[in-house]
């Protein structure tokens, strides 16, 4: 997409590889920046409740999802012994569109990744953002460490909600 607006995402955990899919399908040619030097082990197990599965349903995600992980009916707690104190549904396929599903985070980050690298997004590890300059008149510059280098780029928007991946929205 050679006339495409950039968009460069700064963090690829989570967040950021589901954000390049879904921009990608919005028509923009986003980057992924990552301060770590590769896909990590890091991480437990997550619980993807049927909101999340709906969201990666709409990145074409739940079958990969659904393999790396393990699909889960119910919530249970139990004391030491094994005994069960409570439990309630973890969601109904039929009413909420999809299960829920336990999978280890690194395993979810797998998918992620190689999702993003069949769909030629690119994503950059060893690239830790450091800050970025605005100029007036100027093309923003996103300068990053390890090693340091600078990404020239026009930004147009820049968006940190909740998630700790940040995105600037560039052309
Ligand atoms: C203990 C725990 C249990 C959880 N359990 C669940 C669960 O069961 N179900 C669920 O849905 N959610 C769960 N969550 C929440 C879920 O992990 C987060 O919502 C999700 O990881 C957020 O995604 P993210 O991409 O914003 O952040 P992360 O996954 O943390 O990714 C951020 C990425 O940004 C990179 N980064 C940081 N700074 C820079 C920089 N300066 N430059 C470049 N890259 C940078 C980091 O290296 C990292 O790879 C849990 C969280 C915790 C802590």
């Amino acid at each position: 997409m050679p006339n495409a607006n950039r968009a460069l995402i700064i963090g690829g955990g989570v967040a950021g590889p589901v954000l390049a899919l879904f921009l990608r399908r919005a028509g923009f040619a986003p980057e992924i920046f990552e301060a770590t030097s590769g896909p990590t082990a890091a991480g437990g197990a997550l619980g993807l409740a049927p909101n999340g599965m709906n969201v990666l349903a709409a990145a074409d995600l739940v079958e990969q999802v659904r393999d790396a992980g393990v699909t889960a009916s119910k919530w249970m707690f139990e004391n030491q012994a094994g005994k069960v104190l409570a439990w309630c549904p973890a969601g109904d396929p039929a009413r909420h569109g999809q299960p829920t599903v336990m999978i280890g985070r690194a395993d979810l980050h797998r998918v992620l990744v190689e999702q993003v690298q069949e769909e030629g997004i690119p994503m950059h590890f060893n690239k830790s953002f450091v800050s970025l300059s605005d100029t007036p008149g100027k093309s923003v510059v996103a300068q990053f460490s390890q090693p340091f280098t600078t990404f020239p780029a026009y930004l147009s928007g820049v968006s940190v909600g909740r998630s700790s991946s940040a995105m600037l929205l560039t052309r």
